[in-house]
């Protein structure tokens, strides 16, 4: 027995324990239905917990097993759900399908008549826009200087259409004026022959459009001009100033002698039937308004310009046009110069 017992006490004494243990749990629960209730559910949520670490749950794409699938599948074909065949898009087809807006985009330019459709992305486009402006920008500068150049390529200072006569430049000694008749029913008016035709034909044309110009003193010789001013100063003294004061305003408003453009038969002091005032009012009136649109088309600027008096030492005069052919009074009106501005910046 003691041989025995011996080899029998460790299984014993371990058979013991186990009792005394599930004993002590039996008793435990036996107490109360929840702790038994709660202890169960302990057990039942470990042993969920660590059944998803199962094998069989880790297949690829979630935790279907084979099984399931094929149960899954006998469902399916037992229900009047009909599944679609999977179909395999080859490379070609998926760019046909991309395609397809783009061919709507077909349509719908040769509806609009347009002949091709591109796709441009974002960038593109804010690329050539940029481009585009850079492009402006330095395409001004060099249009401005080609047309410069042209522009001093095309004038020439012994141009006699341009001659320049102020109070600084008087009429030189052997200048010679060759005249032409204007004929009109009242008499005879004389300016320089070669503007005649497109004086007229400025008269013409302004007829056409219902403005009545009216021409006055065009030609003037140095001794008419010479009674005009002192006429001026003659006035001016009668209001009781001295001779150096009234030649300095008179000069303002009639030109020196020798320093007319009158005298030259390039300028023609031009009114309307309707308005025959030399005064700052014709420029408000529809021939006025009409000849400053116009003048340069047939070769005429507007002399004495507004806001230039510092420059011609002439007021404003919206009726005296001086002829210097059509490509400087292009440059004349457009720029708004003076003469004077024209041969400082041209010639
Ligand atoms: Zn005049």
């Amino acid at each position: 027995m003691g041989r025995r017992s011996r080899i029998l006490r460790l299984p014993a004494i371990i058979g013991l324990a186990v009792t005394m243990l599930f004993y002590q749990i039996y008793d435990y629960c036996r107490k109360g239905t929840k702790r038994f209730a709660c202890t169960i559910f302990i057990l039942c949520c470990f042993m969920v917990g660590n059944s998803f670490s199962f094998p069989v749950f880790q297949e690829e794409k979630g935790f279907v097993s084979d099984s399931e699938k094929e149960n899954a599948v006998a469902a399916v074909a037992a229900s009047d759900i009909t599944l679609a065949d999977e179909q395999k898009v080859t490379y070609e087809e998926l760019e046909m399908l991309e395609d397809e807006d783009v061919l709507d985009g077909y349509e719908d330019a040769e509806l609009h008549g347009m002949e091709s459709v591109d796709k441009y992305l974002l960038d593109e486009i804010l690329n050539a826009e940029e481009a585009e402006a850079a492009e402006a920008t330095q395409g001004e500068p060099e249009e401005a200087e080609a047309k410069g150049e042209e522009k001093e390529a095309v004038f020439d200072e012994s141009d006699w259409k341009l001659v320049l006569i102020n109070k600084q430049h008087p009429i030189p000694d052997d200048y010679t004026v060759t005249l032409g008749p204007i004929k009109t029913i009242k008499g005879t008016m004389q300016c320089d022959e070669r503007i005649i035709d497109e004086l007229l034909s400025m008269m013409q044309a302004a007829s056409e459009d219902g403005v009545n110009l009216a021409i006055c003193s065009p030609y003037r010789d140095f001794a008419w001009q010479e009674v005009l001013f002192n006429r001026k100063i003659k006035a001016y003294m009668n209001k009781g100033m001295s001779y150096m004061e009234a030649y300095k305003i008179s000069s303002q408003a009639v030109t020196v002698p020798g320093a007319s453009e009158h005298q030259l038969g390039l300028a023609i002091d031009i009114v309307s039937d309707v308005y025959i005032n030399l005064d700052e009012g014709f420029a408000e009136t529809d021939a006025g308004i009409w000849l400053e649109e116009h003048c340069a088309e047939y070769g005429f600027v507007l002399r004495y310009p507004k806001g230039k008096e510092h420059i011609t030492s002439i007021e404003f005069e919206p009726w005296h046009f001086r002829y210097v052919g059509k490509e400087a009074a292009q440059v004349i009106m457009e720029e708004n110069l003076c003469l004077e501005e024209f041969w400082e910046k041209y010639l």
